[in-house]
């Protein structure tokens, strides 16, 4: 499956914001966006010429990042949200945070979502008892996220776990550390998504 190979602080250096792409990294000062908080490149201390079309443009692209979805699945999820009843950018954000790699980072299974959905697809987690190792894999309510039992002694999800001790878990999910092992109590609604994501200006880009 494609996906972005490049560096990861280099999309938040191009945003101008923390995408938390990086794990425990993120949360120090040799965090990119701490240093050098302008874009990378040649132009990249240069002033940008604001326009309505660039701030629709920048937030869908933040979005995208840090939900690690390529442009073309990105779109399919935009058609997704606008067939469903509702308002169209809470549904997109809905449709992403219920991606299997993104609840395995909520739940605090992984430091970051790009951990997460390795973790995936190498077969470490299971949905209601039975292993999936597809990334993009959608949650509903009632679903059943957990470890594979092969995988609890694994390092990288033990140091996930620690290191993700002051992560909140949303309340639209219920962890259980012991067992390792979370379950999806609701799909969330747009004040359980911590992100600073104004979703309306991805819902006029793709409007026009
Ligand atoms: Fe972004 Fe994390 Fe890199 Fe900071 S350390 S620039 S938040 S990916």
């Amino acid at each position: 499956m494609a996906r972005y190979t490049g560096a990861d602080c280099r999309l938040c250096r191009r945003e101008g914001a923390k995408l938390f792409l990086k794990g425990d990294r993120c949360y120090t000062e040799k965090c990119a966006i701490e240093r050098r908080n302008y874009a990378p490149g040649e132009a990249g201390k240069k002033r940008i010429k604001e326009s309505e079309y660039r701030n629709q443009l920048r937030e869908k692209q933040k979005t995208k990042r840090i939900y690690g979805v390529l442009e073309k699945q990105f779109r399919h999820y935009y058609d997704m949200a606008n067939r469903q009843k509702g308002v169209t950018g809470e549904n997109l954000l809905r449709i992403l945070e219920s991606r299997l790699d993104n609840v395995v980072y909520r739940l605090g299974f992984a430091k970051s979502r790009a951990e997460a959905r390795q973790q995936v697809r190498h077969g470490h987690i299971t949905v209601n008892g039975r292993r999936v190792d597809i990334p993009s894999f959608r949650v509903k309510p009632g679903d059943l996220v957990a470890v594979a039992p092969k995988a609890a002694d694994l390092l990288v999800i033990k140091s996930a776990l620690i290191s993700n001790e002051r992560v909140q878990v949303p309340s639209w999910l219920e962890v259980d550390i012991e067992k390792l092992q979370g379950s999806v109590l609701a799909l969330p609604q747009r004040d359980q998504i911590d992100l600073d994501i104004r979703e309306q200006l991805i819902v006029e880009l793709y409007s026009k």
